[in-house]
């Protein structure tokens, strides 16, 4: 059995809206995976089932083996809003998963030093050095997503959600920001899902592609390609 798996998942809202029906998908360890496909055609919704913040109505996800129940730990999550807290500093932002994750709170009360290291490597990785301590409305949309990406990755996550992290950004910024989430990736591994309109992006990033449609019908379908990794 794949790390991730989708049997047969289909999803209806609460006022009847058939999103997401009979999709099967199985993800690997360590796996970045593409979700592409129109707007509206459910693939926020796929993530929401993978993550269990809505059970599927119908079939299952399994994490590791396991039925996802309810929300799931050990996920890190950037969307296409960095949604960062004005209030904070960079740093205070990027270090806010570690308050809250089961896994780390404990020992990041006891010792923060550790966990500030990782987050000022995690910064310069990705062209941040040097804003730590800089708020919010002095980086740029580009900056803030960066910050963002390291904020979903510093409780070390098994798996990375990508919902359209870089299409508010322009077409230069954009591919500046894939090659800095090609350099998290490649640091870590983690398995990834990124929710994309943009098919040059999920090449560039990606080991595989689903392709999502709407059909008449309202159903899902998706379709495997696979791209070697340069
Ligand atoms: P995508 O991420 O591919 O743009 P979504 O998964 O966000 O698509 O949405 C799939 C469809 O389900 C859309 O038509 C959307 O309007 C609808 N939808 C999303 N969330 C809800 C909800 N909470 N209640 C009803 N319909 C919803
Ligand atoms: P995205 O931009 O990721 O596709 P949406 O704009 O579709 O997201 O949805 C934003 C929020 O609104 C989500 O929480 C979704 O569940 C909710 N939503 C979307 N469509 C509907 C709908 N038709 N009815 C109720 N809630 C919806």
């Amino acid at each position: 059995m794949s790390f991730i798996e989708l049997s047969n998942v289909s999803l209806r809202y609460d006022n009847g809206y058939l999103a997401v029906e009979g999709v099967n998908l199985s993800i690997a360890q360590g796996e970045f995976v593409a979700l592409v496909g129109p707007s509206g055609c459910g693939k926020s919704t796929l993530l929401r089932v993978i993550s269990g913040l809505r059970p599927p109505s119908n079939g299952a996800a399994t994490v590791h083996g396991r039925v996802v129940k309810g929300p799931i730990s050990g996920i890190g999550m950037a969307f296409q809003n960095p949604t960062l807290m004005p209030w904070r500093t960079i740093l205070q932002n990027i270090l806010l998963p570690l308050e809250v994750s089961p896994q780390h709170k404990q020992r990041y009360r006891q010792n923060p030093r550790p966990y500030i290291e990782a987050a000022r490597e995690l910064m310069a990785s990705v062209g941040l050095a040097g804003f730590e301590d800089a708020h919010v409305w002095e980086l740029s949309g580009g900056m803030q997503q960066r910050a963002s990406l390291c904020r979903a990755l510093i409780h070390q996550p098994e798996i990375l959600m990508l919902d359209e992290p870089f299409s508010a950004l322009d077409a230069f910024t954009r591919e500046e920001l894939w090659q800095a989430m090609q350099v998290l990736y490649m640091s870590r591994k983690p398995t990834v899902i990124l929710v994309t309109h943009d098919l040059r992006e999920a090449v560039y990033l990606s080991d595989t592609i689903y392709t999502m449609s709407t059909r008449p019908g309202r159903i899902a379908y998706s379709r495997r390609i696979e791209f070697p990794r340069p």
